[in-house]
């Protein structure tokens, strides 16, 4: 199975494409997450991309486009794979779309998933994430708290808020997820891959939804 997850920023892409990766064996390609760590180890990508990511733009294409190109042209490239965060821009898509026809690899849907603004901003401002890097689950102070304050449930780091987590910057992601969006939707309907799922409600319930419209109940390798 090969999935691209998209919709606004908090609308739960991260924390289903970690569940989807964990329980269908797919490699969780979060593009956010390789920023974020190129940032942190001062990679000449991560300087690059730091005012973009700080400031709640999208890094340039020709970047984004660069590290995934990188990924799936090497020997051990994913072949069952879930996109968190890429493509965003139409640019992007297309650079996608020639990646992987170059590897003879099909997407096997895309899942737009969706969460209107003003739960969005709430669901961001109250975002706490765990920075381990294979962990990186997700918190949220009132809806899905830690079971202790501050501290990730799975593996004990201290949780952190992100930068771009508070609710000016999480506007300006907004304004420019939804500029680019409707392109991004229209290209993936055209090839007759898109299906919308509501991103609000329990975890559970909609990683249930996307397996039904994925149609694949069955097993680890649907
Ligand atoms: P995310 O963790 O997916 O919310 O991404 C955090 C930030 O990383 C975004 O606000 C952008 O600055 C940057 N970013 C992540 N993915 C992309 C992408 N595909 N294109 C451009 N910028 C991206």
């Amino acid at each position: 199975m090969r999935l691209i997850l998209l919709g606004p920023p908090g609308c739960g892409k991260g924390t289903q494409a970690k569940l989807l990766s964990q329980r269908k064996h797919l490699e969780h390609i979060g593009t956010g997450d390789i920023l974020r760590e190129a940032i942190r180890q001062h990679t000449a990508a991560g300087r690059r991309a730091k005012p973009y990511v700080d400031g709640g733009k999208l890094v340039p294409d020709d970047l984004v486009n660069d590290v995934i190109a990188e990924r799936f042209n090497r020997d051990d490239r994913p072949e069952r794979f879930v996109m968190d965060g890429y493509p965003r821009t139409l640019a992007q898509a297309a650079a996608f779309d020639q990646v992987l026809r170059q590897q003879f690899l099909d997407p096997t849907a895309v899942i737009l998933l969706q969460v209107d603004d003003e739960e969005i901003i709430d669901r961001v401002s109250e975002r706490w994430s765990c920075p381990k890097s294979g962990c990186k689950a997700t918190y949220h102070t009132v809806s899905n708290p830690p079971k202790v304050s501050g501290i990730c449930d799975y593996c004990g780091t201290k949780l952190v808020q992100r930068a771009d987590d508070n609710p000016q910057t999480v506007r300006a992601r907004l304004i420019v997820y939804h500029s680019n969006t409707e392109a991004l939707v229209g290209h993936y309907r055209a090839q007759g891959l898109l299906h919308e799922v509501r991103g609000s409600g329990p975890i559970e319930e909609i990683y249930a939804n996307i397996i039904k419209v994925l149609n694949c109940q069955a097993g680890p390798t649907c």
